[in-house]
């Protein structure tokens, strides 16, 4: 079985990062199974897509279609025409595509256009906000491919929903707990902790990349100072993304009581997660990796495609309502805060389950 694997933003390679492990494991064993990982360049800077690739162990990529920058529509273009030159050169038995970003996406399109078989990592999740770009990537992608493999049993019911066949419904796990679990002994303090003086438990952790926060530059402005004012004085670590990070810029926005930071490594992001006293954020992944490690979680958005951080983790969304925001802050601030259990098969063995199965459709 000849697999292309396709990664091309920074939760891609944290969710790829331990199928290409296990697929390595199967060929020790002998079977008949290899891939070509194809980078379709989405992220590039080495701060959202090189540091990944080193300090999760993922080889090179068999290509790089660079892909980087442009609208929505750019990206989506470019990456299709360059990931067909790639399959009729390559031509696989299947593609493997992992997440919801435009990459996800565009592949998807591309392979069923050539008729190769596509199976999605992560199917079925759902926020219903159509203006997220993320939702309309899932829809398409889970609408054509051939298998899904699902985090959740609510994945299973959105995609039965929309007339999935059950048949290629595969309930396997998260594979970006996979990850977490695996490297949850190599976490790194990152250098800058003791320039900054930070201690355990003693600082929030704030990240922030979605249009809806941070494209309009008065709305982000009334946001920091909301944060600023209900943290009360505890350090704020806000790791930067580039997207917002032009904006902040371009509209010299005051970030003094933030201690800014660049986008971190992997190592370090989860060693920052897991000593912090909360997160506020506006990730989808990062809620996840809350609820694992149990760590109080604020979501600046109204809906969520993981449900389960809800009804089970430590998340609560607060969307737009800065008082809602005070209210949460002040909790995590007093220790009053739910606890989380974990979601079933998020235990480390999703990736495993996911070839097994592969092997088992495709051998
Ligand atoms: N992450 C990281 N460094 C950072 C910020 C995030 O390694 O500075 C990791 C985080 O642990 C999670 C993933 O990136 O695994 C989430 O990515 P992002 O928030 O960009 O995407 P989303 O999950 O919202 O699609």
């Amino acid at each position: 079985m000849f697999i292309t694997l396709v990664a091309g933003a920074r939760p891609n390679f944290i969710k790829i990062a331990p199928i290409i492990l296990s697929i390595k494991k199967a060929q020790l064993l002998n079977k008949n199974l290899h891939y070509r990982l194809v980078h379709t360049g989405q992220h590039y800077d080495k701060k959202m897509s090189g540091d990944f690739f080193t300090q999760l162990c993922i080889p090179d990529p068999d290509c790089n279609l660079a892909c980087g920058g442009g609208s929505q529509a750019e990206q989506t273009a470019s990456i299709m025409v360059r990931f067909e030159n790639d399959l009729l050169q390559f031509t696989p038995d299947l593609v493997l595509v992992v997440g919801d970003v435009t990459s996800t996406m565009a592949c998807t399109l591309t392979a069923k256009k050539l008729n190769i078989d596509v199976v999605h990592v992560e199917s079925g999740i759902r926020s219903g906000d159509k203006s997220m770009p993320e939702e309309i990537n899932r829809i398409l992608t889970d609408s054509i491919c051939d298998h899904h493999f699902t985090t959740t049993l609510t994945a299973n019911d959105n995609l039965l929903l929309n007339n999935v066949s059950k048949d290629s419904i595969h309930f396997v796990g998260n594979t970006m707990i996979d990850t977490l679990l695996s490297n949850l002994t190599r976490i790194r303090k990152p250098d800058f902790w003791d320039t900054f003086n930070l201690h355990k438990n003693n600082y929030f952790l704030l990240t922030l990349h979605r249009p809806s926060n941070v494209d309009n530059p008065e709305k982000l402005i009334k946001l920091f100072e909301s944060i600023i004012k209900s943290c009360k004085g505890v350090p704020i670590i806000f790791p930067v993304h580039p997207r917002t990070k032009k904006i902040m810029e371009s509209h010299h926005i005051n970030t003094a009581h933030f201690i800014l930071i660049d986008p971190q490594g992997y190592l370090e992001f989860i060693y920052l997660v897991k000593f912090s006293k909360g997160i506020i954020t506006d990730s989808g992944g990062i809620t996840e990796e809350a609820t694992l490690l149990n760590i109080p979680c604020i979501t600046l958005r109204n809906s969520t495609e993981r449900p389960e951080t809800v009804t089970q983790g430590t998340n609560i969304l607060v969307g737009d309502d800065l008082n809602q925001l005070e209210f949460c802050l002040n909790d995590i601030i007093a220790g009053n805060w739910k606890k989380a259990s974990i979601p079933e098969l998020w235990d480390g063995q999703s990736a495993n389950r996911i070839v097994e199965k592969l092997q088992c459709i495709y051998s």
